[in-house]
């Protein structure tokens, strides 16, 4: 039997629908304000360039604004520090968006913890982190929250089941272990120092490949029956899972391009319009 393809691009598209209507009522609510989302991009890295504005073309899809903040490549810790706290202070902004990665020279985490808790709407601050794990109210980290939505979109059955999670990054592996663990799941995080990653996968009810590698996690590891996650692109349109050996063999599975991709800018947008309505509604 096929699996079920966990459809992120239709999910992301009728968030979108709602979230239209949601920034339109509070904009007559509210005297004609939307909720702003302030990017900060630092240099001129194409990738990041492009990322940036297709989180503007987000916020104006669904009807709100942005306020696109570019700095330049020589830009220092300090610099970047102060016009975070500019945009903190500033009650037009609602969320602040700081474009990963910035150049070499920037303390980046401590530029992400200069960011509001309130405006923290990517949720990468250790504060936000930490009150997720605790299972108190913060801001998702925009990827593995959009994972948590589509796989609670297609109910798809967490508690007590094993997830393996492949990779322990700050904006993703780690972030989407905690949220696993709050909804119940055994949790094992693997990294690249992790021995025998093969026999780990294949334990996995749910597996995510969060590595940043073409294919790695290979389809013959996975056992019959899991729900697979795939959080990688890369050219040729492959992620971090060998998918195609899978598509028969999984119960459901997020599809590359078009399952984890576009729930990560519509989880940013959709937190933003949160942030908004706390303070505007
Ligand atoms: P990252 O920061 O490079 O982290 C990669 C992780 O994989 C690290 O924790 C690393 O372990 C682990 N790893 C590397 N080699 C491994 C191996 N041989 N065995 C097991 N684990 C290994 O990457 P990331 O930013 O988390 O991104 C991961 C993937 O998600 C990439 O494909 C990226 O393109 C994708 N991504 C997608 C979105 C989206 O919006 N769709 C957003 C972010 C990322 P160590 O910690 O030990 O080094």
């Amino acid at each position: 039997m096929s699996a079920l393809v966990l459809d992120g691009k239709a999910l992301a598209a009728a968030t979108e629908e709602a979230l239209l209507a949601r920034v339109a009522q509070l904009k007559e609510k509210s005297g004609g304000k939307t909720p702003i989302l302030a990017t900060i991009l630092v240099g001129d890295d194409p990738a990041s360039a492009t990322y940036v504005k297709m989180k503007g073309n987000a916020c104006r899809r669904v009807g709100m604004d942005s306020l696109a903040v570019e700095m330049p490549a020589s830009t220092t810790t300090d610099e970047l520090l102060a016009k975070i706290r500019e945009l903190n202070d500033n009650p037009d902004v609602h969320g602040i968006l700081l474009q990963h990665p910035v150049p070499e020279q920037i303390d980046e985490r401590a530029c992400f913890d200069a960011i509001a808790l309130a405006k923290d709407v990517d949720g990468v601050t250790c504060l936000g982190f930490g009150r997720m794990a605790m299972g108190e109210e913060a801001y998702g980290c925009a990827t593995p929250q959009g994972i948590m939505r589509i796989l609670e979109h297609y109910g798809i059955e967490i508690e007590g089941k094993h997830a393996v999670v492949v990779g322990r990054s700050p904006i993703l592996g780690k972030p989407m272990a905690m949220m696993l663990l709050q909804k119940n799941a055994t949790v094992t995080i693997c990294h690249s120092r992790t021995r025998d990653l093969p026999s780990l996968v294949a334990q996995a009810d749910i597996v995510v490949g969060a590595v940043g590698r073409p294919e790695f996690i290979r389809g013959e590891w996975i056992k019959d029956g899991a729900v697979v996650v795939d959080a990688g692109y890369h050219p040729g349109g492959v992620g971090d899972i060998e998918l195609s050996a899978i598509t028969e063999r999984a119960s459901a599975y997020t599809p590359v391009p078009g399952g984890v991709g576009p729930m990560t800018i519509n989880t940013l947008i959709m937190q933003s319009v949160e942030s908004g309505e706390k303070s505007l509604g």
